[in-house]
């Protein structure tokens, strides 16, 4: 009946998660507000640690991509699980510096990181930098040379994969603003000028070929393509590469309808193409990295709203508005992505009327849903919108001066604030 098995319905008919009552969460913690299951996002961690191991003999390593959803507990939690951590800016790295996160354990990316966060991620010794274009090694090389390190980097490469995704997540193919192209030889032109410059280490490769991704072939694909690369490489420069990042895009449900492969049935035939390629081309197999973001937080969390005002307009549509929306969840207007809509306190009802969802911004397209089907609804029901714990209060903005959401984690059927929600006071914080 539903998209993870963190949810349920208990005997009052509400929905639980992690088997807490979210209408009891709501009441106490007030809405909107996001609430995460813990066990199942530990469970998920756990699920890719272990096909690492299992399919890689241990040599690899788990990177939670944390701009799917950071904050201190979540980088304590990857830390805990024993995964790295992918971080995309200053603020992702504070965050996990904060947190305690070791350094040497996160992996540095973006496609225009400024001189400033390349200073703070090379004197907090992160452990890799994933460079994207040839002015950033040229930054690297002479910011390494003045503090007398060694930088460990990475390229991130465009292996020219089309991965049938939304538009706005696919990334692997050569029209992108990430990363170098291989069939352009822009690649291997950046290999020799790494292999030149000073105080810098070409130690690995990197791709990520898109998102919320169904299927196996592309990343098997992504897998041969990648290493024919580290082949040819060793033959034009004798430069080995030592460590491979095969990127995240593991696909999650949101409906009922989608059917994700499990995390293993990637693992096993990305591995042995990898291993296939590696004796093919007479070059050692690579340490691995994966970087699940979605796939570790996105369904295990749901975000609960207080139902407004329901507007039936006759023969057109029926709106039911939310107390959040676009600031929360900006997901709908920006991909028109799906999402399972429930009323939590109806749970156990049949879900008898079609309606739009939408938010409280003054904007049209603040909708969280278009023509879904829930329990009849009216105000001051509690809504429940699954599979929001990725890329949701990541994206969260104040547009309309809305504060942000807080956020909970359920352990063990007891919920606890991981994130206080904002205040109006936090709304002119830094003004003048
Ligand atoms: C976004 C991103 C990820 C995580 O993608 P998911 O779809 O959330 O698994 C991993 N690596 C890089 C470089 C990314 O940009």
């Amino acid at each position: 009946m539903f998209v993870s098995d963190c949810l349920n319905v208990n005997e009052k008919g509400h929905l639980t998660i992690g088997g807490a009552d979210t209408v009891d969460i709501a009441e106490k913690y007030g809405t909107p507000v996001i609430v995460y299951d813990e066990n199942q996002i530990r469970k998920n961690c756990r699920a890719f640690v272990n096909s690492i191991n299992e399919y890689y003999d241990g040599k690899g390593r788990v990177l939670y991509a944390s701009k799917a959803f950071s904050c201190l507990e979540m980088c304590r939690i990857a830390n805990e699980e024993n995964m790295g951590l992918d971080v995309v800016s200053g603020g992702e790295i504070y965050t996990a510096l904060k947190a305690g996160f070791p350094a040497e354990k996160m992996y540095f990316h973006g496609n225009n990181k400024s001189l400033d966060e390349i200073k703070y991620a090379l004197e907090s010794g992160v452990g890799r930098i994933v460079i994207d274009n040839p002015e950033e090694l040229q930054t690297i090389s002479e910011l390494a040379k003045t503090t007398g390190i060694t930088a460990n980097i990475y390229m991130r490469i465009k292996p020219g994969i089309d991965a049938h995704t939304h538009n706005f997540i696919r990334t692997g193919q050569i029209d992108s603003k990430f990363g170098f192209a291989l069939e352009t030889g822009e690649a291997m032109e950046c290999v020799k000028l790494a292999s030149k410059a000073e105080n810098v280490n070409l130690i690995g490769l990197h791709c990520h070929i898109g998102s919320q991704i169904f299927d196996i072939a592309p990343f098997v694909h992504a897998g041969e393509v990648m290493m024919k690369f580290i082949a040819d490489i060793k033959n034009e420069t004798g430069i080995v590469i030592e460590e491979l990042d095969l990127g995240g895009g593991f696909g999650i449900k949101y409906l009922e309808s989608d059917k994700p492969v499990k995390f293993e049935d990637y693992m096993d035939p990305v591995s042995k193409a990898v291993k296939e390629s590696a004796e093919k081309y007479g070059v050692p197999v690579p340490f691995i990295l994966i970087e699940p973001g979605r796939s570790i937080a996105g369904a295990e969390a749901v975000t609960l709203y207080t139902v407004g005002a329901v507007k039936k307009i006759p023969d057109v549509r029926t709106y039911v508005s939310v107390d959040g929306g676009m600031t929360d969840n900006p997901r709908y207007i920006l991909y028109q992505s799906s999402y399972t809509v429930l009323c939590a306190n109806k749970a156990d009802k049949p879900r008898d009327m079609t309606v739009t969802v939408a938010g409280k911004c003054c904007e049209s397209g603040d909708l969280i849903q278009e023509n879904t089907d829930i329990q009849t609804v009216e105000k001051g029901d509690i809504l429940a919108v699954l599979s929001t714990g990725a890329y949701n209060y990541s994206m969260a903005s104040n547009y309309n001066r809305v504060p942000r959401p807080a956020v909970l984690m359920v352990k063990d059927g007891k919920a606890r604030t991981v994130i206080n929600r904002e205040t109006y006071e936090d709304m002119v914080k830094n003004d003048i």
